[in-house]
């Protein structure tokens, strides 16, 4: 069967400051429902690239100066970062950055602007249900929780707007193993139960080939590999050479 990609990236070309040229034509697919991951070293684009799907890019005087993103069929890429959420694109930015004054809970409603159907209360049940811990946490003020359980509020804030495409970038970033493993659970479940898509942005290309059944490599600006993830981790050259897997 052949069906449409919810998200769709053809060639696009990406410069920071009108000069600096810093993705060349990189495409990549998300099909509906699933996880894709993007991984690639340091300073690759990879987080580039999710700020150009999310309109962030604009908050950096960035631009995608050619080639085209298209969400649900619609082109999307000259739109504003408030628009494209609203359409259900929502990213995670790397450093799982809270509100640190606020607590928990109030963390999760600041998401719940951006819902269409649902009610706010059903939002913080469907996040305490994947997330317990938060609700134990729900009125401790954010600032001064662990890491593991701000990356968990940042993710749930994403799950409030009632996404269709979540954009993760490097959620595994500092943690203990445990959580990571307890937190990758999560976004497999979201995935699995919620039909959520997700594109995951991860330095850690073992855990990213474990939850994503396709993924890209990246390497400064370009898309330099693309396959099933089993495949990708079978070849011996690029689990070295790319991955770091051996
Ligand atoms: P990391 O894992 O370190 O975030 P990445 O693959 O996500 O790496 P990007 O953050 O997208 O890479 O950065 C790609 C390139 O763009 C780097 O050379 C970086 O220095 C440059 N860059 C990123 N943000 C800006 C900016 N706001 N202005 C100018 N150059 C930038």
């Amino acid at each position: 069967e052949t069906q449409e990609p919810i998200l769709k990236i053809s060639n696009i070309e990406v410069k920071y400051h009108e000069v600096i040229l810093v993705l060349k034509g990189v495409s990549i697919e998300v099909p509906k429902g699933g996880i894709v991951a993007l991984l690639g070293a340091n300073g690759a684009g990879k987080s580039t690239t999710l700020k150009a799907i999310s309109g962030l890019l604009k908050t950096e005087d960035g631009k995608v100066t050619d080639g085209a993103i298209e969400f649900e069929g619609e082109r999307i890429h000259a739109q504003g970062a408030a628009t494209i959420a609203r359409k259900g694109i929502i990213q995670v930015i790397e450093g799982r950055r809270v509100f640190e004054h606020l607590t928990v809970e109030e963390n999760l409603k600041v998401g719940a602007h951006l819902r269409k159907s649902g009610s706010v209360k059903d939002g913080l049940e469907m996040v305490y249900h994947y997330f317990p811990r938060l609700r134990e946490k729900r009125n401790e003020t954010a600032g001064f929780i662990s890491g593991g359980e701000q990356q968990m509020t940042v993710v749930g804030r994403a799950l409030m707007t009632e996404p269709k495409l979540v954009l993760l970038d490097e959620p595994s970033m500092g943690l203990a193993p445990m959580l990571i493993h307890e937190i990758f659970n999560i976004i497999k479940q979201l995935n699995d139960e919620q039909g959520i898509s997700i594109l995951l942005v991860e330095q850690n290309a073992k855990l990213a080939l474990s939850v994503a059944p396709y993924a890209y490599v990246m390497e400064t600006g370009r898309i330099v590999m693309d396959g099933e993830s089993s495949t990708l981790t079978e070849n011996e050259d690029i689990k070295d050479f790319y991955l770091g897997l051996t």
